[in-house]
């Protein structure tokens, strides 16, 4: 696999332009980060929704609001390196992140500047960059995941609206959103992925029931969301009727391999930090790092980290000259999805009883190698699950039969 993948040629130094973005970029994060405030507690939503749209907006005011949107629509039109470089500079001096506008930066926005109408963009897309909107995703269901194009939540019309009815799952910030991008069925007697349709649902319609679910980490960023006859206008549909399912999945073409990117650096650090805690444990008298073995598996991941660094860049470089990530984008969402199991499962080893308390244990920082076994669980599902990428690397990449 990595043979077919290495065959296309890349080039992964940096241009001198890209350089002085990178300097203007680092000299613009040292100036405004130590006027941003700490992050508050991930359940305090009120003050973390000031936090993350706060941090937008000073993202939007310096001109780097939608890194890799098309200028024309209020971004920066930055090429894929470019959105790499941006990634890596916020990430390494610890500025805020999407955070729960995920949605509208990554993924809503972006299937809104290829699909939407030019009234819908004109009342949207300034509002997601500048922060003053937050979007949800209303895809999953119980009975339609990995098997999305299952999905049963009806949508009848009746006249300018149509009336929507069944239930939607796991949506991450349901409770906090104005708009969701949801998928809906409107016709039940074609082929599944024909009857699917994109609406933009504002999410103080009437009729609505949002229950947010507890995860085991303790927090509540998922939601269950049911329907009861909700009125949506026609007006808020993007593309047409029962052509949903291509509208969706043209947002997976402006992912160009910089999805995961900042949680890669994230587990990144994990390791260092892991490889600083093992010093300060101790094991029958003597420190932890002194074990040869836990020292080998830390420099494993750190190096697997390293050529997962690589494979990104590669898949960046293919995405800059020809538009698209390739498989390349499954196989890194696999290979990091593994290891952030074993990265997880090793932190549990050197925690031992540590591991079973969320908090810090002995003032010592266990609990963010906690929180993260607990998050890795996630990295496996989200996205696309490991199964899902395993049968598309296969059917794509090796020419194996294809799942039934
Ligand atoms: C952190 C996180 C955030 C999320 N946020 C959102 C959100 O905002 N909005 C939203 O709509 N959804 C969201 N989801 C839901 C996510 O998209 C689904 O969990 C995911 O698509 C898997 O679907 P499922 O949970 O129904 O599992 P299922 O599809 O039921 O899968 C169950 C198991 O069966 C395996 N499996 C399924 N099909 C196959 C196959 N063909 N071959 C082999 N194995 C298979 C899977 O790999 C898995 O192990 C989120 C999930 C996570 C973890």
């Amino acid at each position: 696999m990595y043979q077919i993948l290495s065959r296309v040629a890349m080039d992964l130094r940096y241009t001198e332009q890209e350089q002085t973005f990178r300097a203007e970029l680092r000299a613009w994060l040292a100036d405004v980060l130590p006027s941003v405030a700490p992050e508050p507690h991930r359940d305090d939503w009120k003050n973390r929704r000031v936090w993350d749209t706060g941090w937008q907006r000073m993202l939007f005011d310096a001109g780097y609001a939608g890194i890799n949107w098309p200028k024309e629509y209020g971004g920066r039109g930055a090429t894929p390196t470019e959105h790499l470089i941006f990634l890596e500079e916020t990430e390494r001096m610890r500025a805020p992140y999407v955070g729960m506008n995920f949605v509208g930066l990554l993924h809503a926005g972006p299937t809104l500047v290829a699909e939407a109408s030019t009234e819908q963009k004109a009342h949207h897309l300034p509002s997601i960059l500048k922060g003053d909107h937050v979007w949800c995703q209303g895809f999953s269901e119980p009975n339609a995941g990995s098997d999305l194009a299952s999905l049963q939540c009806r949508a009848i019309r009746d006249g300018d609206d149509y009336v929507i009815t069944g239930q939607k799952i796991w949506t991450s910030f349901a409770h906090i959103a104005d708009y969701c991008e949801m998928l809906v069925r409107t016709d039940t007697e074609v082929p599944k992925h024909r009857g699917i349709t994109w609406l933009i649902l504002p999410m103080d319609a009437k009729g609505m029931d949002i229950r947010p679910l507890r995860t085991m980490e303790g927090s509540t960023e998922f939601c269950e969301v049911f329907f009861d006859e909700v009125r949506v206008p026609v007006a808020n549909r993007v593309g047409d009727e029962n052509d949903g399912w291509r509208v969706a999945m043209v947002t997976l073409s402006f992912e160009r391999g910089t999805a995961f990117v900042s949680e890669m650096l994230q587990s990144m650090e994990l390791v260092r930090d892991l490889a600083d805690l093992a010093k300060k444990v101790t094991r029958n008298g003597s420190a932890a790092w002194d074990d040869t073995g836990l020292r080998r598996d830390i420099a494993h991941l750190s190096g697997e980290l390293d050529a997962l660094w690589s494979l990104t860049k590669r898949n960046i470089s293919e995405a800059q000259r020809t538009g698209f990530v390739g498989v390349g984008g499954n196989v890194f969402k696999l290979a990091y999805s593994e290891l952030r199991q074993r990265l997880g499962e090793l932190s549990l080893r050197l925690l031992d009883r540590a591991s079973l308390s969320l908090d810090d244990v002995h003032e010592l920082p266990t609990g963010k190698h906690v929180h993260g076994r607990i998050h890795a669980l996630s990295i496996g599902i989200a996205a696309g699950t490991s199964q899902v990428q395993r049968n598309i690397v296969a059917e794509r990449t090796l020419g194996l039969p294809k799942d039934r």
